[in-house]
């Protein structure tokens, strides 16, 4: 199975907020190849700019577009693909947003191996280990601890049992934090899981005290304290934290990952369509395996996003938690025409062959931004 196309289609909301909501604009990635089969994948990043990546012309020695990388090559093993395109990007690459480009080549590409042996990509990944995969949703915090708790209630309602707060008010004053934290955890009930993301506001010294006042309320995690790159911070405070610390949505490539661990993080949390594809999140998930850690997708974007998530989380003997977006962006809730749904808190594994999604077209009419012809 030889690689004939590679195709962009950059999505996009007519009004793009300045909020951190990834199912706003996303650069969708079509493979071809010489079988008839089309793999599909998704970058969620800079997607002007991650286009560009895609059709860079070939340049000097290890500074080339991923078309040019990949059109010729046979599809078959998929590490050696990966580190084909990583070491020909490598003079504009190696972290930053060659990476997320190169995400959503490898997710099209484990689409397009699952399709060609008539598998479901979490069989490709060691096997599904669960037909289905608990999910959390990712809530802001309300104005008010009263509001807070209406969220967290509506999130019950929903037959949800895990729900993440973060960001507006929070991470400014002991007092306010410890006051929503208590609501959401009064209305969660004492069996659900309640995560804080921080959002990356603390240093390590404000954080350890926050997380031994927020103790009592039985955290599953708390995200983003720190810096992204306040990485002896991070060894700092995982060391003495009785929450367990969790980060990595910004960090790329497995290298990053083995330093979160190194520095003692308990959860790492890989974005597929960001961190450099499904080949990068298996080596995590086998790296936490060896170093009992968790993985835990994060997943904002689309619902290809969320298949190669639900895939790969499948195949973790301890994966079974998703992010769940329910953002009403169509590019999240109708791109993929066969969106995984939410059942009873839980969200099944696509069974069909690769991925197992397909792209409503109309989607992708209504939204495709056009270049110019150059
Ligand atoms: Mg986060």
């Amino acid at each position: 199975m030889k690689i004939t196309g590679v195709e962009t289609l950059h999505l996009r909301l007519p009004d793009v907020a300045e909020i951190a909501d990834g199912t706003q604009d996303v650069l969708v990635v079509r493979i071809a190849t010489d079988t008839g089969h089309v793999g599909i994948g998704e970058v969620t990043s800079q997607s002007y700019v991650c286009k560009a990546i895609f059709e860079a012309p070939r340049s000097a020695e290890r500074r080339h577009g991923l078309a040019e990388i990949l059109i010729g090559q046979q599809v078959d093993d998929l590490d050696r693909l990966w580190k084909l395109m990583y070491y020909n990007t490598n003079r504009y690459g190696r972290r930053g947003a060659a990476i997320h480009a190169i995400s959503g080549a490898d997710i099209a590409l484990w689409d397009l191996l699952g399709q060609a042996r008539g598998v479901p990509v979490s069989e490709l990944l060691g096997g599904a280990r669960r037909t289905t995969v608990r999910a959390y949703a990712s809530l802001l915090f309300g104005s008010t601890p009263a509001e807070t708790a209406r969220l967290a209630s509506e999130a019950v309602d929903q037959g949800l049992t895990a729900a993440k707060f973060g960001w507006e008010v929070f991470g400014k004053d002991p007092e306010i934090d410890e006051a929503h934290t208590r609501a959401a955890r009064e209305a969660l009930g004492p069996d659900r899981d309640l995560m804080i993301d921080v959002g990356c506001k603390w240093d390590a010294d404000t954080a350890l005290a926050r997380a031994r006042l927020l103790e009592p309320y039985r955290l599953t995690w708390m995200e983003e304290p720190l810096s992204q790159d306040d990485r002896q911070g991070y060894s700092d405070l995982c060391a003495d934290s009785p929450v367990p610390i969790a980060a990595g949505e910004g960090d790329v490539t497995r290298f990053d990952f083995e330093d979160l661990v190194e520095r003692g993080l308990h959860v790492v949390q890989p974005d597929v369509a960001f961190c450099g594809g499904l080949t990068v999140c298996r080596d995590v998930g086998e790296l936490c395996g060896r170093s009992n850690r968790r993985a835990v997708p994060h997943c904002f974007s689309t619902g290809i996003n969320l298949a190669a998530s639900l895939h790969w989380a499948a195949s973790m003997e301890n994966g079974d938690l998703v992010e769940y977006c329910l953002r009403p962006s169509p590019l999240m809730r109708k791109l993929v025409a066969n969106l995984p749904p939410l059942i009873d808190g839980r969200v099944p594994v696509p069974d069909g062959p690769g991925l197992g999604v397909e792209l409503d077209e109309d989607i992708i009419a209504e939204f495709q931004v056009h270049y110019p012809e150059s």
